[in-house]
């Protein structure tokens, strides 16, 4: 096992998602600041040269919006918590936007599935959106229908 593989155990927070999006991003020349707490919702990366946030979502709990990750049976159970957690996440976005950051959501299907984009791809359209001047973005998987700015 090698030190990093270790030091993952060991951090529970920082999910392999998450992980492989900082590396992506740190070989592409990007540096960032990681959980910033004095921003809305504690965002995972934080690029502020960009102005930009940097949110890794997993497709389940945060209801990706035509992923094949939703839930497909109890739904009275999972529906109310879903609905939460998107409902959290929309009212975070807002607020990131109100305080003028930039925001690319990396939805966990654009990472692991089947239909993950390569790593060059991902490091691509990370570094393109983050010299653009789009205010809001997602990377999903492929399999996903690609849901640009949610507006507002
Ligand atoms: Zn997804």
């Amino acid at each position: 096992m090698t030190r990093s593989e270790t030091m993952s155990k060991v951090r529970s927070k920082d999910t392999k998602p998450e992980v492989l999006v900082r590396s992506t991003l740190h070989a592409a020349g990007f540096r960032f600041r990681l959980h910033r707490r004095d921003l809305p919702g504690t965002p995972d990366i934080v690029l502020p040269k960009y102005r930009a946030v940097v949110e890794v979502r997993g497709c389940f709990w945060h209801g990706h919006p035509g992923c094949g990750r939703a839930p497909k049976s109890n739904l009275e159970f999972w529906e109310p918590k879903l609905k939460r957690n998107r409902a959290r996440d929309i009212e975070n976005e807002r607020l990131l936007k109100d305080l003028e950051w930039r925001i690319l959501v990396i939805w966990e299907c654009a990472i692991s599935s089947p239909k993950r984009l390569s790593p060059q791809d991902l490091s691509r359209k990370m570094s393109q959106w983050l010299q653009s001047d789009l205010a809001a973005h997602e990377l999903g998987g492929d399999d996903c229908r690609a849901v640009g700015s949610r507006g507002g």
